[in-house]
């Protein structure tokens, strides 16, 4: 497996200000200091609970959202270097996947329209060309071509996804961010949806960084996962190790509130104390020493490393 992205220090701070006009008051570090690197062909899942960062992290690797710091090498290329120009051209290779498909697409636009756009950004294609080409998506998300003069509000959340879908593959990308991309959905149509996008990124060699707060999707299709806290990563391992082993006390209590398959197979349930802290206000030493079951005295002053501590296993926790 060759690395398609590599992500050094990614960091995106946001200044706080007192009133609109107001002085800055402060930071928030959505986005602060994570390093990674996704494999071609993989599926890099980064979960967390809302506010962790995972969406900014994954629109900061697109530079939808512009990163403060840090860099993305995207097949060699430091694409935060990138002229607008330059970076026109890369967008083609790095698409995105929206979690609400209905608010993500233009409801007085048909599909037709929607699916032509990248299109016509990009290529020059003569009408029955453009026609030609959005019927193919449709059939590749497994929609109908006939259905293509519709508008988003005559089709179901499952297929206005598929056409969410479809958007992003249309100019041929070798990494889409998924961002919660079934979440929106009904959970009988979710599998139909995630089965889709496993068998699209066989059939076209695409990796994946597939955001989701919810831990049974992110079990089932992912190779590998990132567990974020307050911005930060601190856990990251293959799938099925994270789930059977898992080692930060975080993901220990993440993985804990899951169901078990074997209703005799016990498994306590790690109950956090707290809320999350202000981001704003993040504590001092491991950022999760307030919620922490497994804290010491130093976690309170000591900053947790990220460390590798087996062979593609990587924690930031001062019990390793
Ligand atoms: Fe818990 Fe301390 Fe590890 Fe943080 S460093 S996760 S507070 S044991
Ligand atoms: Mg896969």
């Amino acid at each position: 497996m060759s690395t398609l992205l590599e992500i050094r220090n990614l960091k995106k701070h946001y200044p706080v200000r007192k009133g609109f006009f107001g002085k800055q008051a402060g930071v928030v570090k959505a986005v602060d200091g994570i390093s990674l690197s996704i494999q071609t062909g993989e599926t890099l899942a980064i979960v967390g609970e809302s506010g962790c960062g995972k969406s900014t992290t994954g629109r900061s690797i697109l530079r939808l959202i512009e990163p403060t710091d840090g860099e993305i090498v995207f097949e060699g290329v430091d694409i935060r270097k990138l002229s607008p120009e330059q970076m026109r051209n890369f967008r083609t290779k790095m698409q995105i996947v929206f979690q609400d498909p209905y608010a993500s697409l233009d409801p007085r636009w048909t599909v037709q329209r929607t699916l032509e756009e990248p299109f016509r950004t990009y290529e020059r294609l003569s009408d029955t060309e453009l026609r030609q080409q959005v019927a193919e998506l449709m059939e590749v998300v497994g929609l109908s071509p006939y259905h293509a003069d519709r508008f988003p509000h005559e089709f179901s959340g499952g297929q206005r996804q598929r056409i969410g879908i479809a958007r992003a593959l249309a100019l041929k990308p070798k990494f889409i961010v998924c961002d919660e991309p079934v979440s929106a959905l009904d959970v009988s149509i979710r599998a139909q949806v995630l089965n889709l996008m496993e068998d699209l990124q066989d059939q076209y060699s695409l990796t994946y960084l597939f955001i989701s707060h919810d831990l049974s999707v992110v079990r089932f299709i992912s190779d590998r996962v990132g567990v974020m806290y307050l911005g930060k990563l601190v856990e990251l391992a293959p799938t099925k190790e994270l789930y059977d082993q898992p080692l930060h006390p975080y993901t220990q209590s993440l993985i804990s509130a899951l169901p078990v398959p074997d209703p005799d197979a016990k498994r306590e349930r790690i109950i956090l104390s707290g809320d999350v802290p202000n981001p704003q206000h993040p504590p001092d030493g491991c950022a999760f020493h307030t919620r922490c079951p497994a804290a010491k005295a130093e976690c309170r002053t000591v900053t947790p490393q990220w460390k590798e501590v087996s062979p593609g296993r990587s924690v930031a926790c001062l019990l390793y």
